[in-house]
């Protein structure tokens, strides 16, 4: 049986950055940007008053009290054309550009207004005056190919004037729920079914790592109804089925998978929860078989399906966040297996601690809801004793907000 990181180097292998297009500015924060961005611009372009008040020459405010004649007034978005020359001020607005021989701007605070002259009461040590391209340069790279946009870079594409931007294509994500026992959530769970929940949390896995789910709905365990369902699945850029990938009598994925042409990578992983695990190709395009529990479901995702998706959605990070926490308790592990244990972590002065959120077993989803993260324990590991560090996988986005809250 393959181990966790062999498992991902065979997946990421065969996985390649999705297609490109071009979306407006205003549609594309979220979206992952494909190209780096040079600014052909500066910004600000001129030298420009900081704060409301007076623009001035530094060397008239050798002594102060002193009076200045105002000479005329600049609001923002309007240019002087003359100079300032001595004993001479202009009135100045925030954003105003900086008038020719003025090198201060006095805030208005310290000023007193009489007619066409001020009395500049202060002198203080800032210019209050922001610097052409203090912000960015002409040429320089304000946003590197592979970086998810957020609201800032919405700002800086904006001030450069980059009104369409070439963002990856978002991977469109095939989600397949397999078995017999298996109801819609407006079914009647009675006589031993269960709603389909799988289909919910691995479509919020898509979407929270910005693909777009298509949920084709739940698959009987014969081979004819799965065989149906793939090949709906087939025109996704990823496949992901959860359930019928085991030993069982019905455990049908795996088979119909090799008849439909997929070339099978492997079908276990040793990992706890979620051994169960296929993975292959059909017609170029990568195919999960997920096992079913749906801990399990989830856990292979994160570890498996999430770092394909970001390959393919072109990002340059593909993996969570790690941190080294102080686990509060022991626990067991078995040699050879990876273990993902759901657990909450939160800082206490300058360390992480984490605690496992109960019960372990691979149907026990509220122990999921409650992780923020999850303790990796690797193959070779061994048992945990409280007070060891281990490595935490932070799943909760919301992590660094809880924290400041807790400190
Ligand atoms: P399987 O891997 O098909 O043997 O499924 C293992 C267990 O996972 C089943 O006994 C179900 O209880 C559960 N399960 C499978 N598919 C789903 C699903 N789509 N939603 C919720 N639970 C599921
Ligand atoms: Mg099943």
């Amino acid at each position: 049986m393959i181990g966790v990181a062999e498992a991902l180097d065979i997946i990421l292998a065969r996985i390649s950055p999705a297609g490109i297009e071009r979306v407006m500015l205003s549609h594309a924060c979220g979206r992952v940007i494909a190209e780096d961005v040079v600014s052909g611009v500066t910004i600000p372009p001129l030298d420009n008053s900081a704060m409301d008040g007076y623009a001035v020459r530094a060397c008239d405010l050798a002594s102060v009290p002193v009076r200045l004649r105002v000479i005329g007034d600049l609001p923002a978005g309007s240019r002087w054309s003359g100079a300032l020359g001595p004993g001479e001020t202009l009135r100045i607005m925030t954003g105003a550009p900086v008038p020719d021989g003025a090198d201060t701007v006095v805030r208005q605070e310290v000023t007193r207004r009489d007619g066409d002259h001020v009395e500049i009461l202060e002198r203080e040590d800032t210019a209050h005056i922001r610097r052409a391209g203090e912000d960015i340069r002409a040429g320089a790279r304000v946003i590197t190919a592979g970086t998810r946009l957020r609201p800032a870079h919405s700002g800086v594409l904006a001030s450069i004037t980059c009104a369409v931007v070439s963002v990856y294509q978002q991977p469109r994500v095939a989600i397949l729920s397999t078995g017999d026992e298996l109801v819609d959530i407006d079914g009647d769970p009675g006589d031993g079914r269960i709603v389909n929940s799988n289909s919910y949390t691995l479509a919020a896995l898509v979407r929270e790592n910005g693909g777009i789910p298509l949920m084709l709905g739940i698959a009987r365990d014969t081979p004819n109804d799965l065989r149906a369902f793939f090949q709906q699945a087939r025109h996704a850029d990823i496949i992901i089925s959860s359930g019928g990938v085991s030993v069982g009598d019905y455990d049908f994925v795996k088979d119909v998978l090799r008849d439909m042409g997929a070339e099978m990578s492997f079908w276990k992983v040793a990992m706890r929860p979620g051994r169960p695990l296929a993975f292959g190709m059909i017609e170029g395009r990568p195919a999960f078989g997920l096992p079913g529990n749906p801990v399990s479901a989830m856990i292979s995702f994160e570890q498996f399906v999430r770092p394909a998706m970001r390959k393919m959605s072109g990002l340059r990070n593909l993996f969570r966040r790690t941190l080294t926490a102080v686990a509060d308790e022991p626990v067991a592990t078995r040699p050879g297996l990876t273990y993902f244990l759901r657990c909450r972590v939160r800082r206490e002065s300058d360390v992480y601690r984490a605690r496992v959120t109960g019960e372990q077993g691979s149907g026990i989803l509220m122990s999921m809801a409650e992780a923020n993260a999850l303790m990796v324990i690797a193959a070779d590991a061994g048992s945990v004793q409280a007070g060891d560090p281990v490595t935490v996988q932070i799943l909760d986005p919301e992590f660094d907000t809880t924290a400041a809250h807790q400190f």
